[in-house]
């Protein structure tokens, strides 16, 4: 079963600031579930799903670094605040029947599965949503960067990035009211207008991996799916 942008298997990127809902930090309980429902109905019409989940809800390397912390450390903080969104993603997502897998970068191995490529693949296959935890593994890194190298990794068709608002725009619309914006727009665009979509390393990866990225708006429930059709407002980077 093909959805109607012809992907068989996507890669959705979930940053943390999504799950806080309209809360100022945490996570909010109806937020993760809207997201499940939405990547339940993307998984029960046959496309093959996983997802990597952010941390910066609960906790960013850079930001404690700007506060005295060393940054790794503070880096490996963030990867831990993965985990603990993807196990709140992963419960969500079994009460709408899906089953999942959580693998992490990090070994823990009382809560996750240890990241092992292959058997990722063999998950996706068998129909599991396989929730990618704890990033790339490595600090200086970040989870956008993760989902683009899982992505690579997964084979995927597509990576689709749930932002705030419905695609890419020429400035923030929330701030901008002369911000257009883009249907379509290649990976140098993207780097030479400094679009902020996601970092340079996950772009250039993406780039390099002919990858294309879908910016879409995750707090419209209804939007993955709706994406999934090539319906709605999305931006496809490729
Ligand atoms: N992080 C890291 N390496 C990775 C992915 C994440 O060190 O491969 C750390 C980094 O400190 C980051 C935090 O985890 O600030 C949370 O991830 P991110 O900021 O990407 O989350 P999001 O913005 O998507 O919520």
């Amino acid at each position: 079963p093909d959805s109607a942008l012809g992907y068989r298997r996507v890669l959705l990127k979930v940053s943390g600031e999504a799950l806080m809902g309209d809360g100022a930090y945490g996570i909010d309980p109806n937020m993760v579930d809207t997201i499940a429902a939405d990547v339940a109905e993307v998984a029960r019409s046959g496309v093959e799903v996983c997802l990597v989940i952010g941390g910066g809800n609960i906790f960013r390397g850079v930001a404690a670094a700007a506060r005295g912390m060393d940054r790794a450390q503070g880096d490996y903080a963030g990867m831990l605040a993965t985990v603990i969104n993807a196990l709140m993603v992963q419960n969500a997502l079994e009460r709408h029947g899906v089953p999942t897998r959580v693998m992490s970068a990090i070994h823990m191995s009382s809560v996750a599965e240890p990241y092992i490529r292959r058997r990722a693949v063999r998950h996706m296959e068998k129909g599991r949503v396989v929730i990618f935890a704890a990033g790339t593994g490595n600090p200086f890194f970040t989870t956008d960067t993760a989902a683009a190298l899982r992505a690579a990794e997964m084979d995927c068709n597509a990576l689709l990035k749930g932002t705030q608002v419905d695609g890419v725009y020429s400035a923030d619309p929330r701030k901008d009211p002369n911000a257009t914006r883009y249907d379509r727009l290649t990976y140098l665009d993207v780097l030479a207008k400094d679009l902020h979509v996601m970092d340079a390393a996950a772009i250039s990866l993406a780039r390099e991996n002919r990858l294309p990225i879908v910016v879409f708006n995750i707090h419209a429930p209804g939007a993955f799916p709706q994406v999934m059709r090539g319906e709605g407002l999305f931006t496809r980077i490729v």
